[in-house]
């Protein structure tokens, strides 16, 4: 790290709250432990945090339970208000956000600062839907009853979030619960909860009252989550992560019948046929595997390329991924960072390596660099079969498998092979192939000639084992409201 933002970094970080918030306070753990946050390009200590457990977690959802009947009643306006101060003060502070971000998870410089703009325009987007919560009166189909519907919030909710999108997948979440009238018990993961402190310290600084948000980190998430689930205070569940910790929540969310929003994994195809603008489709899918240095649910998992121009394409690939600049996030010029931890690194390792047994050709990077911080080169395999484990896994990681295939019939049915469904992504200069293949692809996001589909007014979530429920646009509100239809028995005058 550059001595003048190392500096910087660690002045900003010790100004931060490290403790757990809990009905507008910031305090100890009860049992008084503390945690390490560790940067990934050093391997390095840049923090303790409070580590919570049982017991706070039932203070918190305590806390959320009191708050919620007076929030739930709060004027749309104020709520949006609170929001859109919030996102002021975060783009105010856009920069120091970013580094923050950039120490704590690796990512560089210039992407941390996208992804404050991206969970920003969370905040403001729910601000403006606020003041919106629309309802509808119908009549019954033998005008007799007055069906009035109005919306109300569900309740308090549990939040979630993974280490990938340290402050995106937090405010995706806690927007839309301001703008609904929900409070919130938060836990961010423990590896990257740095950005979540600083937003509920300006969600606190822009007028959010004591309670509404709660927040609560833990090296043992099924001593927080747990209790929170088993409750019975707690109406809802949204959860980012992966599909084996979603699918073990939704068991512990049957128990009080909750309503879910689970975000989970991807598998996603990028497919590109012979007639596509090939500099196009590589700029694309240098997005769609190299944002957050492969560490995204979105990225480009499985490479499908036509016959006819795989070679090129692998080539032309390989040429950009290997220019990339590699190396710690706050240094200039940086395009990649370090992975996020050693699991990742060595996961990465043997997906590379069980695709080479399998016939895969290295077309460019492939050995770990030796030195410290968690980091892997960008990576290109050719000819990998489909029987690599990593067509069935997601890789996390700046590796770029690609497939050949001949025709239209056959990539789709390869795409669909898999149990997730979250993302796909599409090149070709046909208008009609581009159609059809988009609707035959299982997934609930399709990119059609682009490598990048997350768009706070879009509509974000996926189908089969990537998830239940949508996240942004107009719909990300409808998860954290209820219907409540009035019958009105209805007469007609004289
Ligand atoms: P993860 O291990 O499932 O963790 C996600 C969250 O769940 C973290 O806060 C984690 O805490 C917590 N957690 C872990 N075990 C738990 C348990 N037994 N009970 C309650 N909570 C528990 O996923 P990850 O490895 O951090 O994140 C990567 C995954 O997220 C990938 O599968 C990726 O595709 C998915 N993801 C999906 C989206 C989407 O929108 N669809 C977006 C981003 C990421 P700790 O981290 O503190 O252990
Ligand atoms: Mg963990």
């Amino acid at each position: 790290m550059t001595t003048g933002h190392a500096a910087k970094a660690h002045d900003l970080i010790a100004a931060l709250h490290t403790d757990l918030l809990i009905d507008g306070a910031w305090v100890e753990a009860e049992s008084g432990r503390r945690l390490d946050v560790v940067n990934p390009a050093t391997e390095q200590s840049i923090a303790s945090i409070a580590d919570g457990g049982e017991k706070d977690a039932l203070r918190a959802i305590e806390a959320a339970a009191r708050a919620q009947r007076d929030w739930g009643r709060t004027p749309p306006r104020e709520r949006s208000e609170i929001l859109r101060r919030a996102y002021d003060l975060v783009m105010a502070r856009q920069e120091d956000l970013a580094l923050i971000m950039t120490t704590e998870m690796g990512k560089p410089l210039r992407e941390a600062r996208g992804e404050v703009a991206y969970a920003a325009e969370f905040l403001r987007w729910f601000s403006e839907e606020a003041v919106r919560i629309g309802g509808d009166a119908t009549m019954s189909g033998d005008g007799g009853t007055r069906i009035i519907c109005t919306r109300e919030p569900v309740g308090p909710c549990v939040l979630v979030t993974p280490w990938n999108f340290p402050l995106a997948m937090g405010a995706r979440k806690i927007g839309p619960a301001i703008a609904a009238g929900c409070t919130m018990v938060f836990k961010p993961s423990e590896l990257t909860p740095l950005s979540s402190f600083a937003l509920a310290e300006i969600l606190t600084e822009a007028g959010l009252p004591a309670g509404v948000l709660n927040v609560v980190c833990t090296s043992d998430p099924g001593s927080v989550v747990g209790p929170w689930m088993s409750s019975g205070l707690a109406r809802k569940l949204t959860f980012t992560g992966s599909t084996a910790v979603g699918v073990k929540l939704l068991e512990q969310a049957a128990e009080h019948v909750m309503r879910t929003s689970m975000e989970l994994g991807g598998n996603a195809p990028f497919i590109v046929f012979d007639d596509a603008d090939l500099d196009d489709a590589v700029a694309g899918a240098m997005v769609a595997k190299m944002r957050n240095m492969g560490e995204a649910c979105t990225a480009a998992n499985r490479i499908f390329v036509q016959r006819g121009v795989a070679e090129e394409f692998s080539t032309r690939l390989a040429e950009r991924m290997g220019a990339l600049v590699v190396g710690d996030g706050t240094e200039d010029g940086v395009e990649v960072g370090p992975l996020v931890g050693t699991p990742a690194l060595d996961k990465v390792e043997e997906l590379v390596a069980d695709a080479i047994s399998r016939g895969a050709r290295v077309v460019v990077g492939g050995e770990r660099p030796d030195r410290p911080g968690y980091f892997y080169p960008p990576t290109v395999l050719a000819d990998v079969s489909p029987a690599s484990a990593l067509t069935s896994q997601e890789i996390f990681g700046p590796v770029a498998p690609v497939i050949t295939f001949d025709t239209e019939e056959e990539v789709v049915q390869m795409a669909n092979d898999t149990a997730w469904g979250l993302v796909g992504y599409l090149y070709t200069r046909d208008v009609e192939r581009g159609f059809r293949v988009s609707e035959a692809v299982e997934v609930g996001m399709m990119g059609l000639n682009t490598g990048l589909v997350s768009n706070p007014a879009a509509p974000f979530g996926g189908v089969k084992a990537s998830g239940l429920g949508r996240e942004g646009g107009r719909v990300g509100i409808e998860e954290f409201l209820e219907i409540k239809y009035l019958a009105v028995p209805r007469r007609t005058v004289g």
